[in-house]
């Protein structure tokens, strides 16, 4: 049996009577090797990742195995979000009163702790663990130094608090309708094959995110860049960040959310952050740029009729689905048919089948770059 402990941070409210609860739960060894930082629900409309942990939590409670690394553990991380009910409906996405994305414009901690901060570069040297606890250090200063503004800001202040300086930076999130699969920086691959062998991942698509502020970007940039900004400092490797899509919204419930939960607690066994030894998995997915993954939108309003699901694999130029007019000359007769533009496997569609023009109608993870993919490769 395991002691975990529930802790709660109170977010004060922009509106009078409204203080949110930011409630996490840490376990730990005396003497931990390691911080590991997990959190769910960051988009608060996407809650497999919150079943996981809740069954996570069970396990590693009631385990005998024992952890070794300490453990930060934030099953709805964004409480905020769970408020925005409009008209008996949930929009997890976006911060209602600015239209912030949850998931972007996370702060660029390289800027804020180099900023107005010359004597970082004279007090960096070709020790790496004395410039990981300077650079932790600096930031760990300028977090204490924030005064927030608004509860967006201290609901981020609060939680990057908690994951600064961890080793493991895990963000659990889903798609609409998809499989399971891993967002990463490419500089992790394939040292980090074994994550998605023990879940199981179908696709791990890798990028190097510079601008885009993603919860899990903030946490690597800061090192990458320092290492680019002082080529004759020994700057540490980056903590492990990656973005875990864990299937589509609707995949919440024990089954398959307990499985997903052993899968991750095999992991930990695996990196040594808890004791025993877990069952050998087989091979998940390796790594592609996810400049080679066509996102297939909607050329115009309508409605979908799919010819694929999540899991079958399409040649280019086949079709995906039919998208139904639902207006001009041909409305409800015409049907024009949306193909692929890469082979490869469908790895989303969308639930909804009413789509507006921009809409996702699927992705499909193949092998080459796409011309069109661009610099940003996120969806919004
Ligand atoms: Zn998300």
């Amino acid at each position: 049996m395991n002691n975990l402990k529930l802790h709660s941070i109170q977010i004060p409210a922009d509106a009078p009577g409204q203080h949110t609860q930011l409630q996490y739960y840490t376990l730990s060894p005396p003497k931990p090797s390691a911080k590991i930082y997990i959190q769910a629900a960051l988009h608060a409309d996407e809650q497999p990742g919150t079943m996981i942990l809740h069954f996570l939590l069970q396990k590693l409670a009631a385990s005998k195995h024992k952890p070794l690394a300490q453990f930060t553990i934030l099953p709805m991380a964004n409480p905020l979000g769970m408020q925005n009910i409009h008209l008996q409906h949930h929009t997890g996405r976006y911060h209602s009163a600015s239209g912030t994305n949850y998931n972007r414009q996370w702060p660029d901690l390289h800027k804020l702790v180099t900023q107005d901060n010359h004597s970082l570069h004279k007090k960096l040297s070709r020790n790496a663990a004395n410039n990981r606890r300077l650079i932790l250090g600096e930031t760990k200063k300028w977090l204490k130094a924030q005064t927030p503004a608004s509860a967006l800001q201290a609901h981020r202040l609060a939680v990057t608090s908690l994951a600064y300086d961890a080793d493991i930076v895990l963000d659990l999130h889903c798609d609409n309708n998809a499989l399971k699969h891993i967002f990463t920086f490419p500089q992790f691959m394939p040292e980090y094959q074994d994550l998605s062998d023990h879940i199981q991942a179908k696709a791990v698509l890798v990028a190097e995110m510079e601008n885009s502020g993603t919860f899990e970007e903030t946490w690597i940039n800061p090192w990458l860049k320092l290492a680019r900004q002082f080529p004759d400092k020994n700057i540490p490797p980056p903590p492990f960040s990656a973005t875990i899509e864990w299937r589509g919204q609707g995949d919440v419930g024990e089954t398959p959310n307990k499985k997903d939960a052993e899968q991750l607690f095999h992991f930990f066994q695996a990196r040594k952050l808890i004791s025993g030894t877990p069952p050998r998995p087989s091979r998940g997915a390796v790594a592609r740029h996810f400049n080679a993954t066509q996102v297939l939108r909607a050329p115009e309003p309508g409605l979908l009729d799919y010819r694929v699901k999540p899991g079958d694999r399409v040649k280019v130029g086949e079709t995906v689905a039919d998208l139904v007019a639902l207006q001009g000359p041909d409305a409800f007769r015409g049907r024009t048919p949306l193909k692929a533009a890469t082979s490869g496997l469908v790895l989303s569609t969308n639930y909804h089948k009413y789509v507006w023009r921009g809409a996702s109608v699927a992705k499909i993870v193949g092998s080459k770059p796409l011309p069109d993919r661009g610099d940003f490769l996120l969806e919004d």
